[in-house]
C-alpha cells in the first residue's frame, strides 16, 4: 500500500500560462480519490505529473513521504498501474496481452485475472481462446472488451497504487456500467486516483476532488457535492 501527495503543486507547459496553480490533496492507503472537473482544467496533467512526465515548478509529490522527484521513471511505472481512456493493444494474442510486462504469470494466474476483469467468458467462447490474435491483422475487439483486456492486465501486474484516466468516457452507458463494475474490482483495497469529467462515474470514490482551471474549488464525497448542485 501507498499514500500518494500533492503539496502546493504549481505547473505550466509554458510559463505565461499556468495549468496547476497550487493543487494539495492526498490519496490514503488502499483508498479512492477521483478528481472531477471541466475539459481543459488539468485533471490528466497531475497524473502525468505522476509519472515524471513533466516536473512541478514549485511544491512536490509524494509517495509514502519520498519525494518522487528522486524516483526513477521505471520504479514509478512499476509502482503505478494505468488504465487510460483509449486502450491500445499489441498486435499480438489476447494472452500477450495480459501477461505484458509480467511474462512469469502462470496460466491460472492469467486466467483468474481475466475472470476479475469479466472478459473470461468473453474469451473462452473463441475458438483460439487466449491464443487469439487481436489488432491490426487480428480480431477486432470493441472498445470495451479492450479496455477489459487492459484492466485484466493490470490487475496481473498488481500495483500498490492505479491511475483510471477518463477509463469508461469512450465507451456507451452499457458498456460503462460493466466496465465501472469492473474497475471498481480492481480499484479494491488499491491507492487509486480516479480522473474522470462526470460526477456519475465515481460514485464509490472516497474523496472527490473538483478541479477547476487549476485549483481544487470543491472536495466531499458524492452525494455531499449533489446536494450543493
Ligand atoms: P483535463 O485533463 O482536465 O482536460 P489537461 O490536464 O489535459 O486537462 O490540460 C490542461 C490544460 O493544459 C489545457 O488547457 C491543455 O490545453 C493544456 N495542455 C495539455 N497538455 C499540454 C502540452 N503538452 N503542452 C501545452 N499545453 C498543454
Ligand atoms: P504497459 O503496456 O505495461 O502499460 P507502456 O510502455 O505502455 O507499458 O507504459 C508503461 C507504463 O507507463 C504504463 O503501464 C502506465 O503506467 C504508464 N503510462 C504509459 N503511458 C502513459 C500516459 N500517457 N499517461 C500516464 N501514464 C502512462
Amino acid at each position: 500500500q501507498a499514500v500518494v501527495r500533492f503539496e502546493d503543486v504549481h505547473f505550466a507547459y509554458h510559463p505565461e500560462r499556468p495549468i496547476l496553480r497550487g493543487v494539495s490533496f492526498s490519496v490514503p492507503s488502499g483508498k479512492t480519490v477521483a478528481i472531477v472537473g471541466p475539459s481543459g482544467a488539468g485533471k490528466s496533467t497531475l497524473s502525468r505529473l505522476l509519472f515524471r512526465f513533466y516536473e512541478p515548478q514549485s511544491g512536490r509529490i509524494t509517495i509514502d513521504g519520498q519525494d518522487i522527484a528522486a524516483v526513477q521513471q521505471d520504479s514509478l511505472r512499476a509502482a503505478i498501474g494505468m488504465v487510460p481512456q483509449d486502450t491500445v493493444l499489441f498486435n499480438d494474442t489476447i494472452g500477450y496481452n495480459i501477461r505484458y510486462g509480467r511474462w512469469e504469470a502462470s496460466e491460472t494466474e492469467m486466467r483468474e485475472a481475466a475472470r476479475l476483469a469479466q472478459i473470461d467468458r468473453f474469451i473462452e467462447g473463441l475458438p483460439e481462446g487466449y491464443d487469439t490474435p487481436v489488432g491490426e491483422r487480428g480480431l477486432k475487439l470493441s472498445g470495451g472488451e479492450k479496455q477489459r483486456v487492459a484492466i485484466a492486465r493490470t490487475i496481473l501486474k498488481g500495483p500498490p497504487i492505479l491511475v483510471l484516466d477518463e477509463a469508461t468516457s469512450a465507451l456507451d452507458s452499457f458498456t460503462e456500467r460493466e466496465i465501472q463494475d469492473a474497475l471498481d474490482r480492481v480499484a479494491q483495497g488499491r491507492t487509486t486516483l480516479v480522473i474522470a469529467h462526470r460526477l456519475s462515474t465515481v460514485v464509490n470514490a472516497d474523496e472527490i476532488l473538483v478541479l477547476d482551471r487549476g485549483v481544487i474549488v470543491e472536495r466531499g464525497d458524492h452525494d455531499g457535492l449533489l446536494d450543493q448542485g
